[in-house]
């Protein structure tokens, strides 16, 4: 449904007003240090979001992984708790129904940062501290964007809900993955949805790359290190196996070009680089194990089970080439690339809601990395599923990571009049 230009008016005045509580709403979520690993202050996180919407007039529950599937879901997380939290507006009716949902657990602050990461620091204009953009925000303009629709008293006709969950940083499993197997997003129930992670406050993203992280392990036969050749050194194989990726699978894969809007530019292609590398124990020891990591990123136009029957193909050729070459190899992650058609009421009514607002139609983009949209639109079934969120990707996971709130606020605007697009209202 068409939103007139008096009701933009409306609510772009209403977010203004409260620019000062939204931005203390960031502070207050940013002052949580949730990192992630292992997964800390979940509790106290899922919390504060929760009252601040019951405070907002939402209904709102706790959806907590039970204790005997936390290390199935989280096995990472040292055990400690994994807490969804959705907050539920009904309007006059149950459908439409459109979800908004952002992860509040951030990667560990690390590096030698100039303000405290976990101070709430606002300065300048800006919201500094980890999570400040990656993706508090996100979750500060979902929550804020359905209360300036209230406080306007524009009754909204179908429902809203808001979620704010943990892990996505690590998989998603315990998050968005257990809010999709519970049903709680389900392609009967949730007709849109939309992932409010930072993509960039003028940028409507359509999807991500894929991933493929996998661990290969060669196997040598040790010796004294004074007498080499009567061994088998499993680093020098490695050595063969990271020579061999390099020479036949990159230059292929690097060559493939995605017709995809992929941000930063430079990611408009597949990657496939070495991460870890684990072997030897001793100067004079020739190692009969070496074990290493690599992160394969995969574009809209592979997937994953051609990628790894590639790699695996390029781990035989070595070994019909040299018989005491031993290998054993392992997934550690898989995501299958995304894209959503940009024909849908979703797509159509952020285009029109980034246009109100911004006096321009957002760009589409597709995210370089992989987030939560995977298990909305593979397991859940859901194509209407956009990521939509303030806070530049820029400086996602990096030192001095911050939100502008200038962004914040347009953001907030835009997800706002969105809702009241594809829900319907009475003003
Ligand atoms: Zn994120």
């Amino acid at each position: 449904m068409d939103v007139p230009a008096n009701i933009v008016d409306r609510i772009s005045r209403r977010v203004d007003e409260m620019r000062e509580e939204l931005v203390t709403f960031l502070s207050d979520m940013v002052k949580v240090p949730t990192e992630n690993p292992p997964g800390r202050y979940y509790k106290e996180c899922a919390q504060l979001i929760g009252e601040k919407m019951r405070g907002f007039g939402h209904e709102v529950a706790y959806a907590e992984v039970p204790k005997d599937r936390i290390h199935e879901l989280a096995p990472h997380g040292n055990g400690l708790p994994r807490v969804n939290v959705v907050g539920r507006m009904r309007g006059e009716k149950e459908k439409p129904l459109l979800h908004f949902n952002g992860h509040y657990d951030v990667v560990p602050a690390g590096g030698n940062w100039t303000v405290d990461p976990f101070g709430g620091v606002v300065r300048d204009g800006k919201i500094y501290g980890r999570g400040a953009s990656d993706q508090k925000s996100g979750i500060a303009a979902q929550v804020f964007a359905i209360e300036a629709i209230r406080r306007e008293g524009i009754s909204l006709l179908g429902t809203v809900e808001s979620s704010a969950t943990p892990d996505e940083e690590s998989g998603g499993q315990a998050g968005v993955g257990y809010l999709v197997e519970r049903g709680i997003i389900s392609k009967d129930k949730t007709d849109y949805c939309v992932i409010t992670e930072c993509l960039d406050y003028d940028k409507i993203c359509i999807g991500h790359r894929g991933t493929l992280w996998f661990e290969v392990k060669t196997k040598g036969k040790m010796c004294h290190g004074s007498m080499p050749v009567l061994g088998v050194n499993a680093i020098e194989k490695m050595v063969t196996v990271i020579n061999a990726f390099n020479a036949k699978i990159r230059p292929k894969i690097e060559a493939i070009k995605t017709a995809y809007p992929v941000m930063p530019p430079e990611a408009r292609q597949s990657s496939l680089t070495v991460t870890v590398i684990n072997g030897g124990a001793k100067v004079n020891v020739v190692p009969d194990e070496c074990a290493a990591q690599f992160d394969w990123r995969l574009v809209p136009e592979q997937d994953v089970s051609d990628s790894y029957a590639e790699l695996l193909s390029c781990l035989e050729e070595i070994k019909r080439s040299d018989p005491t070459f031993r290998y054993e190899v392992s997934k550690i992650m898989e995501t299958e690339p995304t894209i959503v058609p940009t024909d849908t009421s979703v797509v159509k009514a952020f285009l029109e809601a980034g246009k109100a607002i911004l006096g321009r139609e957002p760009d589409f983009s597709v995210s370089p990395g992989s987030d939560d949209q995977k298990y909305v639109v593979h397991k859940a079934g859901i194509d209407q599923c956009i990521v939509y969120g303030p806070g530049p990707l820029s400086l996602a996971h990096k030192i001095d990571e911050y939100v502008e709130v200038e962004h914040l606020v347009k953001a907030t605007k835009i997800m706002a009049i969105g809702a009241l697009s594809l829900l319907g209202f009475k003003a």
